[in-house]
């Protein structure tokens, strides 16, 4: 696995777990020889995990619309690329990884996961999905889509697609054995 795409809260979120964990995060990925890919900003937990490749002496390729001066890009990656659109983004940004993780993040961090999920769904890729469930951030996310598994509108064969894991180490080592089973 070469590089993974971390979609991720542009906010830092109310607990310092979260900031730790994107610390720690982008650390397992420079120790594994695994690039981040990313929104390309520098503000919350994007631009710690962002700083915390670089810090260990990782790859990071930022990716960000230059209409989103809110999130002020990272200068300091080893590339930037300024794209005109969103969708541009998203699209660089799936087609430069082996894999898509969320961390913790609003509504912008859902879109983007379940965008990478539904497009598995539909194997437009075969690139696995995968939560990191810090601090049960994601727990009633999880228990959502097995209710929806349970009410027949996600097939129990799509269940897995989004495999969550609490810890960094647990998420990768989950993604790289969906990779060598596929
Ligand atoms: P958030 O989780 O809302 O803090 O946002 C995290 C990242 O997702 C930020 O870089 C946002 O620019 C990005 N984002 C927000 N909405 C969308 C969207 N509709 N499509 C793609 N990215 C988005």
């Amino acid at each position: 696995m070469k590089r993974i795409c971390v979609y991720c809260g542009s906010s830092p979120g109310n607990n310092e777990l979260y900031l730790q964990t994107a610390e720690e995060l982008g650390q397992v990925l420079a120790l594994n020889n695994v690039g981040l890919v990313y929104g390309g900003a520098s503000v919350g937990l994007m631009g710690r995990i962002a700083d915390s490749v670089m810090k260990h002496g990782g790859e990071v390729i930022g990716i960000i619309p230059g209409h989103l001066k809110k999130e002020v890009a990272h200068y300091g990656l080893t590339s930037l690329h300024e794209v005109n659109t969103m969708h541009e983004r998203k699209k660089m940004m799936m087609d430069l990884s082996d894999a898509m993780i969320a961390m913790p993040g609003g509504l912008g961090t859902m879109e983007e996961i379940f965008e990478a999920a539904t497009w598995s769904q539909l194997q437009l890729h075969t690139k696995p999905c995968g939560l990191l469930n810090v601090n049960g951030y994601y727990d009633k996310l999880l228990e959502f889509i097995d209710h929806a598994v349970n009410e027949g509108f996600i097939l129990p064969r799509h269940r897995y697609i989004m495999q969550a894991a609490e810890t960094p180490t647990e998420l990768l080592d989950k993604l790289k054995s969906v990779v060598e089973h596929a």
